[in-house]
């Protein structure tokens, strides 16, 4: 079989790559730079990419530009989405891509019959984001939905664009029949296969790499393995449909540092939180659909020792 995997340089998308290529599939992998060493190499080092691996160059803000990758595929992941906070014009760095990007594949999708079902790479950020409270007892699951307005007021610019973008895909594909199913992840964490740094990743190595301070953030978190499979199983099981959460736990950055601790005793850490408001409070993520789906999820503490291994490896932590 043959699919098509969009932003296949990405951190997520990589590991992805991997799997599909390890399954026997025969990958055709959108990037932007196909002369990037940097976005390429690593991919066309994985096993099986000699024989079944396509780079082909594509833009998400490019009328069509995803025909030519799309052509011929049993199945998409749409996975290509900018992942940044920092923005002095969001519209143009993070909604554009993000919404109009997902359009442009859905239509290569729309008008390429031989695609059975696309896999969109959608983010719990696109669930909670509405100003409900959440509390110990409260659990989000897949019937909670982001508000646009919420995420302006708060000037969550890449909640925005996950919003926009998911919300907008599911209206796409009901008005034209087109099978998905949205994968909904919290924070990746977990080895790199890129050389280059994300901004999940980055997150960790900004507590390693001597921060004075944690934020007071709750975040939920999973493994970047246990990502790339729920999108294979999300393919590969008919039944799967709809949306699915796939976090694991969900900490406050107090308690990340203290298991960071508990693993490296030795390291230095943050030991002051950024602020000293009451700590954001936790909540919970159902795991009942991603369980259903067959998703197995990697404990927090092992997800945060392949992470600072696989920084240290790639010599991001100093
Ligand atoms: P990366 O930053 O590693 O990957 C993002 C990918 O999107 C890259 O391949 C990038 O290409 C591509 N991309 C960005 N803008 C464009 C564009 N204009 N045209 C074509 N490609 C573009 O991030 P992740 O792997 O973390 O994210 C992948 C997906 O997962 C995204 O949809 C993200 O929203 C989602 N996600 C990520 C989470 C996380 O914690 N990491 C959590 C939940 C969801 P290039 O390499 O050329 O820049």
């Amino acid at each position: 079989k043959t699919v098509c995997v969009t932003g296949a340089s990405g951190y997520i998308a990589s590991w992805l790559v991997k799997f599909l290529l390890l399954r026997g599939y025969t990958v055709k992998a959108s990037v932007r730079d196909t002369n990037d060493p940097k976005k390429t190499q690593h991919l066309l080092e994985l096993d099986g990419a000699k024989e079944r691996l396509h780079l082909v160059k594509a833009d998400l803000l490019e009328e069509g530009s995803f025909d030519a990758v799309i052509d011929g595929c049993d199945g998409v992941f749409h996975t290509a989405s900018p992942f940044f906070n920092a923005t002095n014009d969001p519209q143009a760095d993070l909604i554009d891509p993000a919404l109009k990007g997902t359009m442009n594949v859905l239509r290569s999708c729309a008008k390429t019959p031989s695609v059975k079902r696309v896999v969109l790479t959608s983010s719990i950020v696109a669930t909670f984001a509405n100003g409900k409270p959440r509390t110990p007892e409260v659990v989000v699951d897949e019937t909670w939905w982001s508000d646009p307005e919420f995420c302006r007021q708060i000037q969550q610019w890449y909640m925005l664009s996950k919003t926009l973008a998911e919300d907008a895909a599911w209206k796409f594909v009901r008005e034209k029949g087109i099978d998905m199913v949205a994968i909904n992840p919290a924070m990746v964490i977990g080895p790199l296969l890129q050389p280059t740094l994300n901004t999940s990743s980055a997150t960790i190595l900004n507590l390693i790499n001597g921060a004075e301070t944690y934020p007071n953030f709750t975040v939920g978190w999973v493994n970047v393995k246990d990502v790339a499979n729920a999108h294979i199983l999300a393919f590969e099981n008919p039944s799967a449909n709809g949306r699915y959460c796939v976090v694991e736990s969900v900490t406050h950055y107090s308690e990340t540092v203290k298991i960071l601790h508990e693993l490296y005793p030795t390291l230095q850490l943050p030991e002051k939180c950024a602020d000293d408001k009451p700590f954001m409070s936790t909540y919970q993520v159902s795991k009942e659909r991603a369980k259903s789906l067959g998703v197995e999820f990697t404990p927090f503490k092992e997800s945060l020792k392949e992470t600072v291994e696989s920084l240290t490896e790639k010599n991001f932590f100093k």
